[in-house]
């Protein structure tokens, strides 16, 4: 009988916040199966894989091979090989705070399958789709920013799960009527730590003291949707909320009790807009896995709105961070297929209140201006600089 003796077992676990694998097969002490769970909508369709963090113990000096299987999935109702591919390799760590891309790996675009493969110096071995940003990241963010004299935080709602939707508004407490007013949402689709980490950065730098974050604070208002799917967040699931909706689409077709994630935003912004107080850019934050690129709203050619979108475009461009792998465009007003419940936050605050909101998805692949996976450092200065590219972009 060939047993195992105990001090060279493997264990394998997500059971922690964020974390997100169900099963595996395990054929050789250290070559694991892993099938990644990934997440359907409502109607069980659309369905995506490219969330997943588990931990390895026991693991020092043990040459692993880890094969993560069942990645095909469905966008907007068409079928793909999935979002986990050889352009996007996990990130590791060992101590579960610093993050970097997995070094050796193979990609199997015909089952399709990710076979990585490591030899930790360490005797626990994170791994994560990307540098994971959970709800314990923001409560900490949360506790260094409560009491700044520019800071403001308030619940305006609550999700399935009794977790509270936060709006923060930051700006310099002196009374000012002709500020400009930008608008920021992080984090609609779980998977996409990489926003929470530019939202990160971005509040850091306009809460510090670095002059321009004074000059900005003077002129602007920022408000912030941070987390829009901590319940996502939280059980590690990957794009839809604890009911199974998608919140970047369905802002024409929501309701309290399906998407109260959406309510609450959509209530805000409409309470905004009916005071008569103007929104001058809204942009919302996403992540994808080979492009970069901006889009706006369903605006008419020569409209202001436009000459704001190719200005922001310009200033993202000159970003050390961006790098547009198409052409600004702007939104169709129809939604995807003709499908009601398919209109993203542009569309529909474009629809109902005319307000200019953008989207900027950015890669999670090798950047080709920094020459590696985008990893949290690059997140939270691209963040720093968000702040600026946004206030230059209205301020004139
Ligand atoms: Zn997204």
């Amino acid at each position: 009988m060939n047993v195992l003796p105990l001090a060279f077992a493997i264990s394998l676990t997500a059971s922690f916040e964020g974390g997100n694998i169900r099963t595996f097969q395990q054929p050789e002490p250290g070559h694991f199966v892993i099938p990644l769970p990934g997440e359907t909508d409502q109607d069980g369709r659309n369905r995506q894989a490219n969330w997943y963090y588990f931990r390895l113990d026991g693991v020092r000096g043990k040459p692993l091979i880890l094969e993560l299987t069942n990645l095909a999935g469905e966008y907007n109702y068409r079928p793909n090989k999935g979002a986990v591919t050889g352009d996007t390799p996990p990130f590791y760590s060992t101590d579960n705070r610093r993050w970097q891309p997995f070094p050796d790996f193979t990609y199997d675009a015909e089952t399709p399958k990710l076979v990585l493969r490591i030899t930790p110096e360490s005797d626990t071995l994170w791994v994560a789709h990307t540098p994971p940003y959970t709800n314990e990241h923001l409560e900490r963010l949360r506790r260094d920013i409560r009491g700044h004299p520019a800071f403001q935080e308030k619940v305006i709602g609550k999700t399935p799960k009794g977790r509270p939707m936060l709006q923060w508004t930051v700006t310099d407490p002196a009374p000012s009527a002709q500020r400009k007013v930008v608008w920021l949402m992080a984090r609609q689709h779980s998977w996409e730590s990489g926003t929470s980490w530019v939202a990160e950065g971005l509040v850091r730098f306009l809460l510090s003291n670095a002059p321009e974050a004074s000059a900005i604070r003077r002129g602007a208002v920022f408000q912030m949707l941070p987390m829009c799917d901590p319940d996502g967040v939280a059980r590690g699931g990957v794009r839809f909320n604890h009911r199974g909706y998608d919140l970047n689409r369905n802002w024409d077709e929501f309701n309290a009790e399906s998407m109260p994630e959406i309510a609450a935003q959509h209530a805000a912004i409409a309470a905004w807009a009916k005071s008569g107080r103007p929104v001058h850019l809204f942009l919302t934050l996403h992540n994808t896995e080979t492009a970069e690129y901006l889009d706006g709203p369903p605006a008419p050619e020569g409209s202001a709105v436009r000459e704001l979108g190719r200005r922001l475009s310009k200033l993202l461009e000159e970003q050390p961070a961006f790098s547009a792998s198409r052409p600004l465009a702007w939104s169709e007003a129809t939604t995807t297929a003709g499908k009601p419940g398919r209109m993203t936050v542009v569309q529909g605050l474009w629809r109902d209140f005319r307000i200019p909101a953008f989207l900027v998805e950015q890669r999670v692949s090798r950047h080709p201006k920094l020459g590696r996976q985008p990893n949290i450092e690059d997140r939270l200065a691209f963040g720093r600089q968000l702040a600026s590219s946004l206030w230059n972009a209205v301020r004139q």
